[in-house]
C-alpha cells in the first residue's frame, strides 16, 4: 500500500460547509493538531523541508492567529527565533502596520519595528490560503523593515480562490501540503 502525506494529512481535515457564512466550505485543521500522530506528521513536513541549509530561514514569522501553532513549533525545531504578525492592536511596542482589501471593508496587520532586522531571511507561515490578502499584507511589513521573505508557508492552499497565484505573481515563492480543488 503506498502512504502519501498530502492524503494522510486531507483526511484529517474537517470541512464545515456553510461556515462562517452560507457558500463557504471551511477548512478546519483541529483535527489535525488533536491527534499527536498527525500532527508530528504536519510538522516534520516543515521541518524536512526547512533543515535544508539552502532553505533555513533566519526567523519565523507566523499569521495571526493559527499560523502561529505551526509557525512556533517549526522556529522552535529549527533553533531560531519567532515573531508574530499580529491583527491590528495587539502589540504592545511600536509597530509598522499594513492594510488590506476583504471582500467586505478591509484588514489592517501589525508587527513590531524590531521583529526583524534588516536583511533577515524570513519564512512566512499561515494555516492556509484562500485570497492570499493576509500573507501578501505580512510580506510586506517584513519588507518594509528591512527582512528578505524567502517562502510563505500553510498547511493548506484552495487554489480556485487564486490567493497562491497571486502570491507567486507577486514574487513569493510558497511551499503548502494539502490542496482543496
Ligand atoms: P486569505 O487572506 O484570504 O488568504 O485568508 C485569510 C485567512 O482566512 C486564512 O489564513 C484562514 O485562516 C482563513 N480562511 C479563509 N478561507 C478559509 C476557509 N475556506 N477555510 C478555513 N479558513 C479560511
Amino acid at each position: 500500500s503506498s502512504y502519501n502525506v498530502q492524503d494522510y494529512l486531507r483526511s484529517h481535515i474537517r470541512t464545515v460547509p456553510n461556515w462562517p457564512a452560507p457558500g463557504v466550505q471551511f477548512r478546519d485543521i483541529t483535527p489535525l493538531l488533536q491527534n499527536p500522530k498527525v500532527f508530528r506528521v504536519l510538522i516534520d513536513a516543515f521541518v524536512h523541508r526547512y533543515m535544508d541549509p539552502h532553505l533555513r530561514p533566519d526567523v519565523v514569522a507566523g499569521l495571526d492567529a493559527r499560523g502561529f501553532i505551526v509557525g512556533s513549533v517549526l522556529a522552535y525545531e529549527l533553533n531560531v527565533g519567532f515573531v508574530p504578525v499580529r491583527k491590528k492592536g495587539k502589540l504592545p511596542f511600536t509597530t509598522v502596520e499594513e492594510t488590506y482589501e476583504l471582500e467586505y471593508g478591509s484588514a489592517t496587520v501589525e508587527l513590531h519595528t524590531d521583529a526583524v532586522k534588516q536583511g533577515d531571511r524570513v519564512l512566512l507561515v499561515g494555516d492556509l490560503i484562500a485570497t492570499g490578502g493576509t500573507m501578501l499584507a505580512g510580506k510586506r511589513l517584513l519588507e518594509k523593515l528591512g527582512a528578505t521573505v524567502m517562502e510563505g508557508a500553510a498547511i493548506v492552499d484552495l487554489p480556485e480562490l487564486g490567493g497562491s497565484q497571486r502570491l507567486r505573481d507577486s514574487g513569493l515563492a510558497l511551499f503548502t501540503l494539502v490542496d482543496f480543488a
